[in-house]
């Protein structure tokens, strides 16, 4: 399988931290990323340095972790390694000061493809280019690392000035903890490209209309909001946790048969050729950079699209079910372990 798709993996013995030994990494934001890159490094014995701006919140954060702190330029003016780790749409303009701190044969490492993809980082000839992208939130590579597992994640090489530029990368991605869990070979655009159609067509877009479509399908037919809610996003984790475990075929084996019929028969009526178009037509504005263009104008402009849509989206209704119901919940879980606890201590009677 693995030769059929052509695809790489590296483990923890394909990667060899001496090429970070004598290195030090500038890591740029202590975000979801930041954070655990430059923990995972520094506890892996790489020499670390974060870069945040004076004003930065996450400053004292980083200090209180053990860690070294200076300015974004400072940073990439001591480091070997500059891993850009501020957010996607804030790139360009950090890229812009630490540019002149870029040497013969640093590496500029990526968490995302988006800006170098889409040509918003245009590095210097004399630098390589690389990517080592967790596929988890930052706080799991970091809990990962510290449980001695790892996180599993993509390495590319877009530009290879030193020829060790994947010897380099798969350093850093076992200073990480990537490595004990397997890293993929792929390339900035084939990262780019399905992180973003998959979060816009399924992962995050794509659910959330589901969820919603189907919440009001039900609630305008007359059934109650809470029905509603049970059905189109409570159950949603647990079908999905079956389906992370062993795949579809797990999913449908825990199903009643009753479920798994209609399911078969009727999911693709639902998810139809028409569906499928607007798959293909997301696909497309993502290959052609008509998203990426869009965005970036948005961004320009203090997202005003995004503002509305992101208010509208806290307005549904399904929000304020979805609160009040959680809360119950919550509420009766406390209430079952207080009981429980009390049980505890009292002596327990034999039926028998
Ligand atoms: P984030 O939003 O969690 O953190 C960004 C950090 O950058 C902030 O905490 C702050 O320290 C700093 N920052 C914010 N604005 C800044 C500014 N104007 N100037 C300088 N510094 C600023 O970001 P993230 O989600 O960790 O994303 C970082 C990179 O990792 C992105 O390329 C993203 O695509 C990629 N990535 C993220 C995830 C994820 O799960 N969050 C997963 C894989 C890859
Ligand atoms: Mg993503």
């Amino acid at each position: 399988m693995t030769d059929e798709f052509n695809t790489e993996m590296y483990y923890d013995d394909d990667a060899d931290e001496s090429y970070l030994a004598n290195a030090t990494v500038a890591v740029l934001g202590y975000g979801s990323q930041g954070h655990a890159h430059a923990l995972n490094l520094h506890d892996s014995g790489v020499d670390v340095v974060v870069g945040l701006r004076e004003s930065s919140a996450s400053r004292e954060a980083a200090k209180a972790d053990g860690l070294e702190v200076a300015t974004p330029v400072e940073a990439a003016a001591r480091a070997d390694v500059v891993s850009m780790l501020v957010p996607d749409t804030v790139q360009p303009a950090v890229y812009e000061q630490i540019e002149p701190e870029l040497e013969d044969g640093n590496t500029l490492q990526f968490a995302h493809g988006f800006n170098i993809h889409y040509n918003q980082i245009q590095p210097p000839e004399h630098v390589d280019v690389t990517m080592i992208a967790p596929k988890s939130p930052g706080h799991l590579v970091r809990r990962n690392y510290e449980n001695e597992q790892g996180t599993p994640g993509l390495l590319a090489v877009y530009q290879d000035a030193t020829g060790d530029a994947k010897g380099r990368a798969l350093a850093y991605g076992k200073g990480i903890g990537c490595t004990r869990a397997g890293v993929v070979e792929t390339t900035f655009r084939e990262e780019t490209e399905t992180d973003l159609f998959g979060e816009q067509a399924v992962l995050c877009g794509g659910i959330a209309e589901l969820i919603k479509v189907g919440y009001e399908t039900l609630v305008d037919a007359g059934y109650s909001p809470e029905m509603a809610y049970f059905e189109c996003m409570n159950e949603m984790k647990l079908i999905v946790d079956l389906m992370y475990e062993g795949g579809l075929g797990a999913m449908w084996d825990s199903v009643s048969d009753t479920a798994e019929y209609g399911g078969l028969t009727r999911g693709d009526d639902v998810i139809d050729d028409q569906v499928r178009a607007n798959m293909e037509t997301v696909l497309e504005q993502v290959q052609n950079g008509e998203f990426a263009t869009e965005w970036i104008a948005e961004n320009q402009a203090k997202r005003p699209v995004y503002t509305q849509l992101n208010q509208a989206e806290k307005n549904h209704e399904i929000e304020e079910v979805g609160e009040r119901l959680r809360d119950l919940f919550a509420w009766a879980e406390a209430e079952t372990e207080d009981e429980e606890e009390t049980d505890d201590e009292q002596p327990r009677v034999q039926a028998d």
